[in-house]
């Protein structure tokens, strides 16, 4: 393989669109994807705000469209259920697959060159400067480039390499999802989250609904066999139970990482995107949104250091400054809640819906736009007065017993 400007290690969205921004600013971009084609295996529920793709100006053919979702009914453990309308459709189920490959398409239309099949076993390190990468193969061999972008996902492995901070493993939980064929009694423009450590413990299950009745069905876990755990959601939760039709195909098992970036993305010719870089919301384990708006943010400035001919770590701090200024904020308050909800006992949470469902929270918050930017969501829910006393007598009461 020649040498490349820029390296990119990882065919998942945070990949592509990183490659993508990169090429079209001029530099000569390899991707690097282990597997045989993009988008296999898939993990990922694929439920992304609408109001996100578009500020990221992307605008995804209908074919990958599954449903369009304007309702999330929330199951406390003890069965209250919230269910906030927001009236017209704020977010897509997307088919993953279908979403990765359609970005690799678009990368490679502006000169990506995609290698597939090729496992990066580690970084080229000399004199603490980033060469390249070392691939597998018959022999160990070598690729050069002045940036390696690492957008491998959540075994965030290179970063250890090259001794950044990488992913604490206490601060992931495991996901695992699977398709029901069908689901009956549940609303196709809602998706619907169960909280309660009986079946999901430090997190939350979903089911996801798709047009065709078919459902993504999910937890994730920080502790127990997320399988096991999985399986008894579908057949013993009570509410649950009797809308999961038939058992689940295709289960897949994946790491989330929760607890946001680490205090250093960037290096000596290198820079770390998506799940490498932990750039999930902490609160719902989304990473597609943040991940691709931080990808743009990284393919713009690897671009910057070819044509300045500086990839010092200096100049590549520039990224970091950049995605921090946009979503540090997102990412501080995601990890502050994310904390907090994981120490909440199942009382205290049905103590919180029955204080919403009291103050009608639920009549007040569904007049979002994008749902993204949870902290800006959270300091206009709080200008409502329904709300803010909801939310002060919901804090006080998590000091009961
Ligand atoms: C069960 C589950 C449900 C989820 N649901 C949602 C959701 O509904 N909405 C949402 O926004 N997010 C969701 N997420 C999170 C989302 O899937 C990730 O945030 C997103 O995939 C991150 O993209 P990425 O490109 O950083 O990493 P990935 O998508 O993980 O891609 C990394 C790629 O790098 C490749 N790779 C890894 N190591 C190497 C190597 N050494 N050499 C070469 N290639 C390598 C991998 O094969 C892979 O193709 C979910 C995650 C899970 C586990």
């Amino acid at each position: 393989m020649k040498e490349s400007d820029i390296v990119v290690v990882g065919g998942g969205p945070c990949g592509s669109f990183s490659a993508m921004a990169a090429a079209k600013q001029g530099a000569n971009v390899s991707l690097l994807e282990e597997h045989g084609e993009i988008g296999t295996p898939a993990h990922c529920a694929g439920h992304i705000s609408i109001h996100g793709l578009r500020t990221l100006g992307l605008e995804i053919p209908n074919t990958m469209i599954e449903n369009k979702i304007s309702m999330a009914k929330f199951h406390s453990p003890s069965g209250k259920t919230i269910c906030i309308d927001c009236k017209r459709p704020v977010t897509y189920v997307i088919n993953r697959t279908l979403f990765d490959r359609y970005l690799a398409e678009l990368s490679a239309r502006v000169g990506v060159s995609y290698i597939h099949g090729v496992n990066v076993k580690s970084l080229w390190i000399d004199s603490n400067q980033i060469k390249g990468v070392c691939v597998d193969g018959e022999n160990l061999s070598k690729i050069e480039a002045k940036v390696v972008i690492d957008a491998e996902g959540a075994s965030a492995s290179l970063l250890r390499k090259a001794s950044l901070p990488a992913l604490t493993r206490t601060a992931c939980v495991t996901g695992v999802q699977g398709y029901a064929a069908m689901v009956s009694d549940v609303d196709l423009e809602s998706v619907e989250i169960y909280v309660g450590r009986d079946y999901a413990p430090g997190f939350f299950a979903w089911i996801i609904p798709r047009q065709d009745r078919s459902a993504k069905i999910g937890l994730a876990t920080n502790k127990g066999n997320p399988r096991v755990l999985l399986e008894r959601f579908c057949r013993k939760h009570p509410i649950a139970s009797k809308k999961i039709v038939g058992p689940l195909s295709d289960v897949s098992f994946h790491p989330i990482p929760l607890g946001g970036p680490p205090s250093r993305t960037y290096g000596n010719g290198l820079i770390a995107v998506g799940d490498a870089a932990s750039q999930v919301k902490p609160t719902t384990g989304g990473g597609v949104v943040f991940g691709l708006a931080c990808s743009k943010i990284a393919g713009n400035t690897a671009a910057e250091a070819i044509r300045t001919g500086d990839n010092s770590s200096k100049f590549l701090s520039k990224y970091q400054m950049l995605w921090k200024e946009s979503l540090g904020k997102e990412f501080k308050m995601g990890r502050m809640t994310r904390l907090f909800l994981t120490g909440l006992s199942d009382r205290a949470v049905d103590r919180i819906f029955s204080i919403g469902r009291m103050f009608h929270v639920e009549d007040s918050i569904g007049d979002v736009s994008e749902i993204d930017f949870q902290e800006r969501i959270l300091q206009s829910s709080l200008t409502k007065p329904n709300v803010a006393l909801a939310l002060l007598c919901s804090l006080f009461s998590c000091l009961l017993p």
